[in-house]
């Protein structure tokens, strides 16, 4: 029996997070056996190169000898504690050096944690309890943040799940991303408390915001007296050292981690000014908490990462320039089978859309061809090179990938493309 049929009997669907199970591209998963450098390796012996990265925080790629010797001398005095412990000072100053305009941290155990709970931070400062949040967007699976839109743009939202109440998302308005006119209809429409973006979308595979739209959401946030957070689970250390921060100089009220600042580990944070932080109990009334939070094993590994990232500046540069080379290659591939892409490169992250308009919100997105993707996905996978199991998904490049790695890639895509057709 094939492991993923073995899993399917005790495991729902046989995956412990949905994309994994391969539904949106079609075949089987493999099981990953071993990861070493910027490749993974199956059950079965197949070699993969990795684009995904465990959806984005390997940077260094599989087995970084720094993280996994912090993380074995943190296992060597215990693994859990539920009291504080030092390397959570370490790695909170690591964090908060990086940015002049986040004062405290708290850490909790995912990025929907992370999301969840600075909604709650922001709600409670601000005393209302609408919140916005885009189309396309991904925070986390939370109840009130799994929303579709209703009939038209910048309505409350519906359910996008059963089980989450009405009630629960009747305080979520939804806004079109890169459409300011959208956020100011939001803002008549419910008194909100706060926004909640990703600055560099990578769940509707790779959309960047547009500095104006930022600029003018900050300003909207300032008029209308809302916490604007900005979401940066994905792009924090991805994007850039300071995420969307080195890129347009927006400075958010809150920003959001996780996925890198944990080196691998599960590890999410929220950080903000003092004056909001510090209505987070214990120093204020609103309540958050967490067992395993600040976990010594998962601290040290995102102590490690963070170190390792801070003394190497110059890696997104090299990172930067290798997704480009990728990116490239696959237009200009495309190009000459008459297919048609767009892609975008944002530091180490890479998406593309089979798509003859370049999206810049989920509309757009949704018109590209997901069957193509399909296919482009099974072919790749076959020929040992894995990407995201979804269109939607963001690409990852990692500091060990070698160029004839991303030359290796365009050979196949080359190999594969007039199939595509
Ligand atoms: C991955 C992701 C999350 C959720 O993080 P989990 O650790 O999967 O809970 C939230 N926001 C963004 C932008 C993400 O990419």
């Amino acid at each position: 029996m094939s492991l993923i049929n073995e899993a399917k009997k005790y495991i729902v669907g046989g995956v412990n997070s949905p994309v994994r199970a391969f539904k949106s591209v079609g075949g089987e998963p493999p099981f990953i056996e071993k990861g070493e450098g910027a490749y993974i390796y199956d059950t079965e012996g197949n070699k993969y190169l990795d684009y995904i990265q465990s959806w984005g925080p390997l940077i260094f790629g599989h087995c970084d000898k720094t993280i996994e010797e912090s993380i074995c001398a943190a296992v060597s005095k215990g693994v859990s504690f539920g009291a504080p412990t030092k390397v959570e000072i370490e790695l909170a100053k690591e964090v908060l050096d990086l940015f002049p305009h986040l004062d405290l941290i708290r850490f909790v155990n995912s990025g929907t944690e992370a999301t969840m709970s600075a909604i709650r931070v922001a709600r409670g400062v601000s005393g209302k309890d609408d919140i916005i949040k885009f189309e396309g967007c991904y925070h986390g699976h939370s109840d009130s943040l799994l929303v579709s839109a209703g009939s038209g743009a910048a309505t409350f939202g519906t359910p996008s799940s059963p089980g989450v109440p009405a009630d629960f998302t009747k305080h979520t308005l939804l806004a079109k991303y890169n459409d300011i006119e959208s956020v100011k209809e939001c803002f008549k429409k419910g008194n909100v408390g706060c926004v909640i973006i990703e600055p560099i979308a990578g769940n509707m595979s790779l959309v960047p915001a547009e500095k104006e739209f930022l600029q003018q959401l900050r300003e909207l946030c300032n008029e209308n007296g809302a916490i604007l957070i900005f979401d940066e689970v994905m792009s924090g250390f991805r994007a850039s050292l300071r995420g969307s921060y080195d890129i347009y100089g927006i400075e958010a009220d809150m920003v959001t981690f996780g996925k890198v600042i944990g080196g691998g580990m599960p590890v999410g944070a929220f950080a903000g000014k003092r004056e909001i932080m510090q209505q987070l109990s214990p120093e204020g009334p609103i309540y958050q908490a967490g067992t395993l939070s600040g976990n010594p094993v998962a601290m040290s590994a995102g102590l490690a990462m963070l170190k390792k990232l801070k003394s190497s500046p110059d890696i997104y540069k090299d990172l930067e320039a290798k997704a480009k080379k990728l990116m490239q290659g696959f237009e200009e591939i495309s190009k000459e089978n008459g297919i048609d892409i767009q892609t975008n490169v944002v530091g180490s992250m890479f998406g593309f859309f089979f798509n003859s308009i370049k999206p810049k919100n989920f509309d757009d997105v949704n018109k590209s061809d997901t069957k193509r993707y399909a296919k482009f996905h099974s072919e790749m996978l076959k020929r040992g090179f894995y990407f995201a199991p979804s269109a939607y998904e963001t690409g990852f490049i990692c500091t060990v990938m070698q160029e004839s790695d991303i030359e290796a890639t365009l050979e196949a895509y080359k190999e594969i493309a007039p199939g595509l057709k």
